[in-house]
């Protein structure tokens, strides 16, 4: 799409700002956002930034039916130097459009979103938190938005972007978490919507999430879905084992989402000649690691922490304290080169930052 205008109509009024030090994650949003609509026939139209506010749907619309939605996650920091910052925000576009494939959602114009995506922020950059560790949250998704009940793919959608100030995830310094390995739900499995971010899988995830917070286990780490066997990715994060020299994660089979910190992860780790392998690995296999003393660190890779250090797994009863239930030294490594870069506080030899 060429020549492409957004119109924006700012907000008479201004929210009140909450406490940057006292943010939680998604609660609170900006002014701004923004809105574009498509229509069989005349193809995405109508980009628009207008105030943050609540938009009217049919009851009809397919989207509360038949779940036909897609959705993105990233985050922009403020640089001390002023600039804001977004980590390859291109990824999570084209990620947003393998998702519209799979979904039968119209493909968006990659550019002219993240161009969307940057005025948003440039109206609504005081909305960037300044507290150490905080970020702002954008949430870019795509609505089914015919009034129909058949069951197929609608003839109209709704594209937007919506922002939230959100704090920072470790407010004690980075700390490990405990996971608990699900061993009766399954989340997806090949040729399902499993490498999609899109609503349902995350519908057909809590109700293993809801055993996880009773046990006081913070998420759910899944097996595949037809043996229970092979690991394929935590709730919100992909995961990563070290097993003596060996940095392993799960291959992308089709039933787990390509994370783009998994992918910045594994482009690090080759940058510092540490082998990486993307392979199948089962349950048992890190269990015997365990047994062996061979397993030194597990770590989850997502948006929203970065690099959680797992202290401990729960499998079938038995519990895998991992390096003392701390925090491994090449997690902290990660940890702090990942989020030096996004915050622009360290060299960016990968040209991630914009
Ligand atoms: N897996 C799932 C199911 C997720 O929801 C996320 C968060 N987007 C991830 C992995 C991590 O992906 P990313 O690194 O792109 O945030």
């Amino acid at each position: 799409m060429t020549n492409f205008s957004i119109d924006t109509h700012l907000s008479p009024i201004k929210k009140e700002k909450p406490n940057w030090g006292e943010l939680e994650f998604g609660k609170v949003f900006t002014d701004h956002m923004f809105i574009m609509d498509y229509k069989e026939g005349k193809g995405w139209h109508d980009a628009r930034i207008v105030p943050y506010q609540p938009i009217t749907l049919d009851p009809a619309a397919m989207i509360f039916h038949y779940g036909q939605t897609v959705f993105e996650g990233l985050k922009a920091y403020l640089a001390k130097d002023g600039r804001i910052l977004l980590f390859r925000p291109e990824k999570n576009m084209q990620r947003l459009n393998r998702s519209n494939d799979r979904l039968c959602i119209p493909p968006i114009d990659e550019d002219l979103a993240l161009d969307a995506l940057k005025q948003l922020i440039a109206v609504d950059k005081e909305w960037v938190p300044t507290v150490e560790g905080t970020s702002l949250y954008i949430r870019p998704f795509i609505i089914a938005t015919e009034p129909y009940l058949g069951v197929s793919a609608s003839a109209s959608y709704r594209f937007m972007i919506i922002l939230s100030p959100v704090g920072s995830y470790y407010k004690e310094g980075i700390h490990p978490v405990k996971i608990l390995v699900e061993n009766e739900y399954v989340r997806a499995v090949s040729g399902g919507t499993g490498e999609a971010k899109t609503a349902g899988n995350y519908a057909a995830s809590l109700k293993a999430q809801e055993t996880a917070d009773q046990k006081e286990y913070s998420q759910v780490l899944w097996l595949d879905g037809v043996e229970k066997k092979y690991i394929e990715e935590v709730g919100s994060m992909n995961i990563f084992f070290k097993i003596n020299d060996e940095i392993i994660t799960p291959a992308l089979n089709g039933s787990i989402l390509p994370g783009v910190t998994r992918d910045s992860i594994i482009a690090l780790l080759k940058y510092w000649n540490i082998p990486v392998s993307e392979r199948r690995i089962s349950i048992d296999e890190v269990m015997d690691a365990y047994r062996d003393g061979q397993l030194q660190e597990a770590f989850g890779t997502g948006t929203a922490a970065v690099i959680s250090p797992i202290g401990e797994l729960l499998w079938n009863n038995e519990k895998m304290i991992v390096n003392g239930g701390k925090t491994g030294e090449l997690s902290k490594k990660l940890y702090d080169t990942l989020t030096g870069i996004q915050k622009g506080d360290l060299e960016d030899p990968f040209g991630w930052v914009t």
